[in-house]
């Protein structure tokens, strides 16, 4: 079903998730100057609507509520907090429509994608719903007679968690899900492209019971929010979702308070099309590795490369795939591509493409700004593409899928490897051996294995290198907020011996 942009917002209105405020101790809070930022649809230009621009002092009062709400919320039962993340979640799918028709708007991605992020990220508060109940702790044998050891898991405070625009609320789900499940509380920083989606979630963590101060929401100047947390002891960790360059200052930054940190950084997937695989699944993994979210995720497949015997057909059934791709506004039923979030997005897919081919590079389709004009990019393909360019050495963050041709599997894995990131890896084979052996020497934190959508809150997340520090999703992904506290219970021998 399709739906005209006025309409969608007035749905999403009228629904009461429409918030422009930033969210601090309970209350919906202007900035203090008074200051708001546009927020656009990327897909028309319009102003969808401005929300309020906040600095250090909001984002002090921020830390300063989740502080003192830390000591409630940490005593509350897990069965309690249990309870509040699944009415959290419950709220999210009932209002699955309007979180999506929200994110179509703010972001640009195709409403049925848009849906699924929802379901996706409301799966993560979920699932750790349930997880916390299931925060054990130890019992160790003793090395003494009168002595008993064990070791507490106790939540590690308040958490600072700055998200980025692409997924503008799995991100936040997947920090505050396990953050709330072990009893931390949370002061939230989302992209200022798609602050919306984030604070119609926070609403309904509001309308599910979640008590005032667990979750705060700050929305404005980045640097003086980031550093607003990172300066304050009173928060003990941060964890970032976003570009490596804003990673590493942030782990730089947290030196001095000596914080807690998590980092979920960019990737350049490789994707590894065998000689042996199966070209349909190939074609079609390689397709939903590329072009989800219009090549603007951290797991979109960077680089394909192509063993020399499959190269001409798979880059033929491949190119075929790719133009069927329809683009255009998200909210019109059967669009597959979005447009990009900005300006310096498709400035950037243009500056990789005239380095490509100014190298050698032949662009099999596409290469050009979409007829549809604003952000709208054609999706690509280019061949005859090496490892010496841009499009091979940095993330593209677009529609644009560059074929690398490779002779044997040691060379692939190679090339797979020389890179700073590890993130997500994709290989198609038909081979069983080859595809645990290639597996196995991947320096990659997630791999598929004959398929191009790996992401599920069930599994950990996450990267190797300069893609990241610690997991995300998963029973591994609670450990980032917990700290183990060991004790030593003593002098036990009277106890013990009556
Ligand atoms: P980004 O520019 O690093 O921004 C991410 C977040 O950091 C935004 O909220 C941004 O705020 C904020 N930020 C920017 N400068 C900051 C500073 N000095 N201090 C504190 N916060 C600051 O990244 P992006 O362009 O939004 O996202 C794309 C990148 O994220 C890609 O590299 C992608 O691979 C990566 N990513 C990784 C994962 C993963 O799980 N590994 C998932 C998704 C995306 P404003 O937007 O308000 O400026």
């Amino acid at each position: 079903m399709s739906m005209e942009p006025g309409a969608a917002i007035n749905r999403v209105r009228e629904s009461g998730l429409l918030k422009t405020q930033g969210l601090i101790g309970g209350k919906w809070i202007d900035a203090y100057d008074g200051k708001t930022i546009e927020v656009q649809n990327p897909a028309t230009g319009d102003i969808v609507t401005s929300v309020a621009y906040m600095g250090k002092k909001e984002t002090t009062d921020a830390i300063s509520s989740a502080y003192n709400t830390f000591n409630s919320w940490s005593k509350h039962t897990a069965s309690e907090r249990s309870k509040c993340l699944r009415k959290w979640y419950d709220l999210m799918i009932s209002h699955k429509e309007e979180l999506a028709l929200l994110m179509t708007l703010e972001q640009g991605k195709p409403l049925k994608e848009a849906l699924g992020e929802v379901a996706y990220g409301a799966g993560f508060i979920e699932f750790f719903a349930e997880e916390a109940k299931r925060i054990y702790g130890d019992i160790i044998p003793a090395t003494l007679a009168d002595r008993r050891l064990f070791v507490l898991k106790q939540p590690v405070g308040v958490v600072g968690a700055i998200t980025p625009w692409n997924f503008p609320l799995a991100m936040i789900t997947r920090k505050v899900g396990p953050a709330l499940a072990c009893g931390c509380t949370v002061v939230v920083k989302p992209s200022e492209y798609t602050p919306l989606t984030a604070l119609a979630a926070a609403e309904l963590s509001l309308q599910a019971g979640i008590p005032p101060g667990v979750l705060n929401v700050v929305v404005g100047n980045a640097s003086d929010i980031g550093d607003t947390l990172l300066q304050s002891t009173k928060v003990r960790k941060i964890t970032f979702t976003g570009s490596t360059a804003v990673g590493k200052k942030l782990l730089a930054g947290s030196a001095n308070t000596v914080k807690r940190i998590s980092l979920e950084l960019g990737g350049n997937a490789p994707c590894i099309v065998f000689d042996d695989a199966d070209l349909d699944v190939a074609v079609k993994g390689a397709l939903a590795a590329k072009f989800r979210n219009s090549g603007q995720t951290c797991v979109c497949a960077n680089r394909i490369l192509v063993q020399e015997g499959i190269y001409e057909k798979f880059a033929n059934a491949f190119a075929k795939a790719v133009q069927n791709l329809h683009v255009g506004n998200g909210l019109v039923e059967g669009i597959a591509q979005g447009p990009l979030i900005n300006e310096a997005a498709v400035e950037k897919v243009e500056k990789f493409i005239k380095d490509a081919t100014s190298k050698g590079a032949n662009v099999i389709l596409g290469g050009r700004r979409h007829s549809l004009g604003m952000t709208f990019y054609e999706p690509t393909v280019l061949g005859n593409v090496n490892d010496e360019m841009l499009v091979s050495r940095e993330e593209v963050f677009g529609p644009v899928a560059p074929l690398l041709r490779f002779k044997t599997e040691e060379d692939a894995i190679h090339i797979a490897n020389d890179t700073n990131a590890g993130l997500a890896a994709y290989i198609f084979t038909t081979s069983i051996p080859r595809s645990w052996r290639v597996t196995e020497a991947l320096e990659y934190g997630l791999v598929g294995v004959n398929e191009g959508l790996i992401s599920t809150e069930v599994a950990p997340f996450g990267g190797f290198k300069q893609s990241g520090l610690g997991r995300e999703g998963s029973k591994y992904g609670i450990d980032e907020y917990l700290e183990l506290k060991y004790v030593c219970l003593g002098n036990m021998k009277e106890a013990y011996t009556k």
